[in-house]
């Protein structure tokens, strides 16, 4: 599949789900793909693109950002508290919010460069206990607990567990949000990507089904 091939599946599941067009963005997961293939994907104009690690997305964003106007880099991976700085300062949105300690050093850090990405809150909707995230039942007071910082809160992200039905997950997410009055909904990548859209989903992460199969480093 290539680029085109996914906003037009996109535009068909908004228009299915009643939702109005471009509602949804795509982030584009360029992460461990070849340089040449990114860049591709830049030529085509596309600009939204999405990172697991703040060091690797250190090492080709910055050359990206100096020859492509109007890059939107999103965090989409864990952070953690000692790389907050650097994340803030390469990414215009981080998804992956997930405890206490990184609100704590996001907003400190926050406070003193006078700026901060737009966040989300990832969710550990599966209750995975390998996976990052807050959980469910702890969401709305994590929620309280970064707007009472000054957190600039827009949404939250999820990853479902790999064996069940995703939109169960996606459902749970978006009512999490609705009763917070967030926006934002992160949910659904190269293979659920359309059922995200039908519920809800503002952000799709889709990688794979868009640069073809990572090559693993
Ligand atoms: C890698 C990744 C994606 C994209 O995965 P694909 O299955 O290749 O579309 C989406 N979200 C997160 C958090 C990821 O790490």
């Amino acid at each position: 599949m290539a680029l085109s091939d996914i906003t037009k599946a996109i535009a068909k599941a908004e228009t299915a789900a009643g939702r109005a067009p471009g509602s949804v963005r795509l982030i584009a997961v360029s992460k461990v793909q070849p340089l040449d293939r990114v860049e591709a994907v830049l030529n085509e104009g596309h600009r939204l693109f999405g990172e697991n690690r703040v060091q690797e997305a250190a090492g080709k964003w910055p050359d990206f950002r100096a020859r492509y106007d109007g890059v939107d880099l999103h965090l989409i991976g864990p952070l953690q508290s000692n790389k907050a700085r650097q994340a803030m300062e390469l990414f215009d949105a981080i998804h992956t919010l997930d405890r206490p300690k990184l609100a704590k050093a996001v907003a400190r850090l926050a406070q003193e460069m006078g700026q901060c990405p737009d966040l989300m809150i990832q969710v550990n909707t599966g209750e995975e206990p390998q996976k990052a995230g807050v959980l469910p039942a702890e969401a709305d007071a994590f929620v309280a607990d970064a707007r009472a910082m000054d957190l600039p809160v827009t949404g939250l992200m999820c990853i479902p567990p790999v064996e069940e039905e995703p939109s169960l997950h996606f459902a749970l997410l978006a009512k999490i949000a609705e009763r917070n009055g967030l926006k934002e909904l992160s949910m659904g990548m190269s293979a659920d990507f359309e059922a995200a859209v039908a519920l809800g989903a503002t952000y799709v992460r889709v990688g794979s089904a868009i640069f073809g199969e990572r090559v693993t480093p």
